[in-house]
């Protein structure tokens, strides 16, 4: 079957679903492709606080409420991989896992995947105590002791949330202060199961029975053994560019490069989200990103 459209946005994270709301509520011929689940990173927030009009919710609650708004406007959803953009002429053809898919613009909204520690074990281990997601993977570690690395929003509202499952959790961080916000550094002042080891890095991960069973960190130069069953890591996100990697339209961290429109300096490929570099990568601006995008695509459209 041959596919065509007018758009395709590819990926279904919080810009990917708002660009193709907005195009399809402009009318526009619009389908979203994503090899994952709807969503995206906000998948791995406990808990969101801090999205205009919703007081709290859980990450993966809001990213089914756009998932259903954008069923609800029938916009063809493909659960498929984007493996290349083969043409960037006026017709861009997109190759797919399964075919491939015609269209006039690209909405490119990959986002960006966590980054991993430099250790030996670190890919044998993930799944095996080693993990980026306290929602999906904290009720496995109920009762036991865990660590988590990263002194940013992420690493602190994670530990929150393992705090109330965990025995106990340490919280390893490189420097002597944590970086996120004033209101998340106070809460975790306030859990007693919270221990924050500062100047500290992980060096090692050791294990049992092909499972994490401790980790060796660097203290100030001193070496300590702490026993752990899990290690949460969240030491930021680089962007997932691996689909326009050989395409001059990268800065030099690896994120994709817009105008004012969100249009790249390729006519009709535009991007939006976390793939494109911010001050702040939240949300809001992934929302107001897709729809920029998603407005002044439609005005390019023939
Ligand atoms: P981040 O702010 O970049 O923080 C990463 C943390 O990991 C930093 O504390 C950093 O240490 C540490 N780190 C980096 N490389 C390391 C390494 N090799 N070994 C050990 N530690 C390392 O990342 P994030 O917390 O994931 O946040 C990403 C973005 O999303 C930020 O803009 C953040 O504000 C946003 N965010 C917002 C919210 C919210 O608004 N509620 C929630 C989550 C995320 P240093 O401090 O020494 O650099």
């Amino acid at each position: 079957m041959k596919l065509d459209f007018d758009v395709v946005v590819v990926g279904a994270g919080v810009a990917g679903m708002t660009a193709a709301i907005y195009l399809k509520r402009g009318n526009a011929n619009v389908c979203i492709a994503e090899k994952g689940t709807p969503g995206g990173l906000i998948n791995l927030s406990s808990d969101i606080e801090n999205y205009p009009g919703i007081k709290k919710t859980a990450g993966v609650d809001l990213a089914f409420s756009m998932y259903e708004q954008v069923m609800s406007l029938n916009i063809p959803f493909r659960s498929t991989e984007i493996k290349e953009i083969k043409s960037l002429e006026d017709k861009k053809v997109l190759v797919t896992t399964d075919g491939e898919i015609t269209c006039q613009s690209i909405i490119l909204c990959m986002g960006r995947g966590p980054i991993k520690l430099e250790l030996d074990n670190v890919d044998r281990l993930t799944g095996r105590g080693i993990s980026y997601c306290a929602v999906c993977d904290g009720a496995l570690y109920k009762d036991k002791d865990v660590c988590v690395v990263g002194g940013g929003n992420s690493a602190l509202e994670e530990s929150l949330y393992l705090a109330n499952l965990c025995r106990k959790v340490y919280i390893i961080h490189r420097r002597d202060v944590l970086r996120g916000e004033k209101m998340l550094v106070s809460k975790i002042k306030e859990k007693d199961n919270i221990e924050v080891i500062y100047n500290a890095q992980i060096i090692k991960f050791n294990e049992e029975n092909d499972r994490l069973s401790s980790i060796d960190i660097d203290e100030e130069g001193s070496i300590r053994n702490i026993v752990v069953s899990g290690c949460f890591t969240f030491i930021g996100y680089k962007p997932a560019n691996e689909l326009v990697k050989n395409f001059d339209i990268l800065d030099e961290k690896g994120y994709i490069i817009v105008d004012k429109g969100m249009q790249t300096n390729i006519k009709g490929i535009y991007a939006a989200g976390d793939i494109v570099y911010k001050d702040a990568f939240q949300i809001v601006t992934a929302a107001s990103d897709g729809a920029l995008a998603a407005i002044s695509c439609m005005r390019s459209l023939k």
